[in-house]
């Protein structure tokens, strides 16, 4: 396993395959407030590369045109803060997304545990710490504590999204994942104009 920290951008040459895992680390939960610090990626070799944005004003072409490729997978635990995340301080997020936590939502209704950790333990028998999750994702140099982390984050999506792409198939859910995952978009975009707090589904 390898862990490559990059400043402000990925580097231009770089192959992360067609379907990336990726993770956002900020300042805090509120997106317009909270600043984009982190964002990991991996093409689920096992290697994490680590975008550390040390100017959020600077332009990152690279990644944000990895982010608007549509030929390209996005997998995330969570998807819905990664994406607002991306999309307002980085760009467009185009193409396919897959979100690990939606996913076990639809297959694993036996539980109510459906964080990341809760996954890697039950569908990958690994344990991963969850300790470094509220630190300072802003200061100038990331710790190694933090980065190993933050490379946990986005190192197992792939073997979890094939054990629920198994679940989701067996519990005939895989049409209805893939619809939720289309609709993330549009929930993004109602969270970026303000309805955050509101489910307009809701009576
Ligand atoms: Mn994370």
């Amino acid at each position: 396993m390898a862990i490559s920290i990059h400043s402000d951008d990925l580097p231009a040459d770089i192959d992360l395959g067609t379907a990336v895992a990726i993770d956002t680390e900020a300042m805090g939960l509120k997106t317009h407030r909270d600043r984009l610090c982190v964002v990991q990626l991996s093409a689920g070799d096992g290697n994490a590369h680590l975008v550390k944005i040390n100017h959020p004003q600077a332009p990152s072409p690279n990644l944000a045109a990895l982010l608007a490729d549509s030929g390209t997978t996005k997998l995330f635990h969570f998807a819905r803060f990664d994406l607002a995340a991306l999309t307002h301080y980085v760009g467009p997020v185009n193409g396919l997304v897959y979100c690990t936590k939606i996913a076990s939502k639809l297959a694993r209704t036996y539980t109510d545990r459906h964080g990341l950790k809760d996954l890697c333990n039950e569908l990958l028998g690994t344990d991963i710490s969850k300790a470094q999750q509220s630190s300072d994702w802003g200061r100038a140099e990331l710790t190694k504590a933090q980065a190993e982390y933050a490379a946990s984050d986005v190192l197992y999506l792939h073997q979890i999204r094939d054990r629920l792409d198994a679940m989701l198939a067996r519990e005939g859910r895989t049409e209805l994942a893939a619809a939720c995952f289309d609709f993330l978009h549009h929930r993004v975009r109602l969270d970026l104009a303000g309805f955050d707090g509101l489910d307009i589904f809701h009576h």
